[in-house]
């Protein structure tokens, strides 16, 4: 049975955070460790995925592994949104282009 690390109160195997006192339950849910600031960071990354590389290795630096993956993601989902606007833009414009030859 797995308690609460702030109050001490007994908690749910299940539980996310603790309903005396609101506090996350990180142990348990190692896949939702960071959601209050992870979101915020991951869409940061995927706007500017160098800005989400340097940030995935400050977490990691941090002991945030978790929170530290997700920019990396973020920042991979970036990187690929970049390179396909940057592939698919001057393609459409050169075909434009040829097009109107
Ligand atoms: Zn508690």
């Amino acid at each position: 049975m797995p308690y609460c690390s702030r109050c001490g109160n007994h908690l749910d195997e299940k539980a996310v955070i603790c309903v005396r006192c609101g506090e996350p339950c990180k142990k348990k849910t190692p896949g939702t460790v960071g959601t209050s600031g992870g979101t915020g960071l991951l869409i940061a990354s995927i706007l500017i995925p160098l800005i989400g590389v340097i940030i995935g290795f400050v977490q990691l630096d941090n002991n945030k592994p978790e929170l530290g993956k997700k920019c990396f993601i973020g920042a991979a989902i970036g990187a690929v949104i970049t390179v396909v606007i940057a592939v698919v833009f001057p393609m459409v414009f050169i075909l434009l282009l040829g097009l109107s030859v």
